[in-house]
């Protein structure tokens, strides 16, 4: 780019930036000048970045009203509410009657399709909660969604009623509310893909349970078949399977009372559980112990995979 063409450019850019402090500026602005002098030689190039930087920009609050106005009345509704809750300035600018200009006559509807909070805007009011009355903000008085399942105010099975006016279940799986249409058939209270997630993991937790209640029996089995001679871990596995059934039990009765919104049983199952560790802990040490750190016993004559499926049994029980 020519020289002069350059200049003109950069001047121009200095005048609409209009400095605070004009001195300085054009201090800066030789300054630079003289920095990308090479070798002596002056090659009449302003620096173009000292000249931005000597140009601070005036705040936003300098611009006139019309401008602020002609801006605010080109936004969303979401944007408008976001500036006015930004500061004091714009609190004072954005006058309810601003607001009732703008958006005259659809204020109302475009009020009813924000949510309050985080000012998403719904213009279906399917993602909304139905608005209360009696809240003083109302009609922005709607929480979106997600607002509204942060807040704990979604609770799984129970119904809720959208900002449509139609009633949803709340999903037990995702804890959002289930429309008509997105609900399963089978049970209204979950969505459709929600459902089968459910079942999936229904089905899973009985086949682990499944196991783990064989394990539980095979175990102690294993060790009254093969060590019935040695006392302490014939009493540990005994106790081991008495303490199964009786954290079984508590689950059981956990889940039959409702879950843990009537009867709270954890403290009790992790004590069962951890006394379970320690017995299984105990049986596994003997063992070990037995074969091999006392190879002189030679009266058990039990084959090492067998042994070995004791150890194996009860660390899975653990
Ligand atoms: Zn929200
Ligand atoms: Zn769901």
């Amino acid at each position: 780019m020519a020289p002069r063409a350059q200049n003109a450019m950069v001047m121009t850019l200095w005048h609409i930036r209009k400095p605070l402090d004009a001195l300085a500026s054009i201090y800066s602005l030789y300054n630079g000048r003289s920095k990308t002098t090479e070798g002596g030689r002056n090659n009449n190039n302003i620096n173009m970045e000292n000249i931005v930087a000597a140009a601070p920009p005036r705040p936003i609050f300098s611009l006139p009203d019309e401008i602020h106005m002609l801006i605010i009345g080109n936004l969303p509704f979401a944007d408008i509410e976001r500036l006015r809750r930004s500061c004091q300035f714009y609190r004072n600018l954005i006058t309810p009657s601003l607001v009732w200009a703008i958006f005259s006559p659809n204020l109302r509807s475009t009020l009813l399709s924000h949510c309050y909070k985080c000012l998403r805007h719904d213009p279906d009011r399917t993602k909304l909660l139905c608005p209360d009355q009696l809240n003083p903000r109302y009609p922005l008085s709607s929480r979106c969604l997600d607002c509204a399942s942060r807040d704990g105010y979604l609770v799984g099975g129970r119904k809720v009623v959208l900002a449509n006016f139609t009633t949803a279940w709340v999903c037990h799986w995702c804890g959002y509310p289930a429309p008509w249409g997105d609900s399963s058939r089978v049970a209204p209270d979950f969505h459709s893909s929600c459902y089968s997630k459910f079942n999936t993991a229904t089905n899973a937790f009985y086949l682990l349970g499944t196991i783990q209640a064989m394990v539980a029996i095979v175990t102690p089995a294993l060790c009254w078949h093969l060590y019935a001679r040695i006392p302490s871990i014939m009493g540990l596995s005994i106790a081991a399977f008495v303490v199964s059934l009786l954290s079984t039990a508590v689950s059981a009765f956990r889940v039959l009372s409702g879950g843990d919104r009537y009867l709270r049983t954890y403290h009790i199952s992790v004590i069962l559980e951890a006394s379970l560790l320690a017995m299984w802990s105990g049986i596994i040490y003997t063992v070990i112990q037995q074969q091999v750190l006392l190879p002189e016993n030679v009266g058990l004559r039990i084959e090492r995979p067998n042994w070995y499926a004791v150890i194996t049994f009860a660390a899975i029980n653990m």
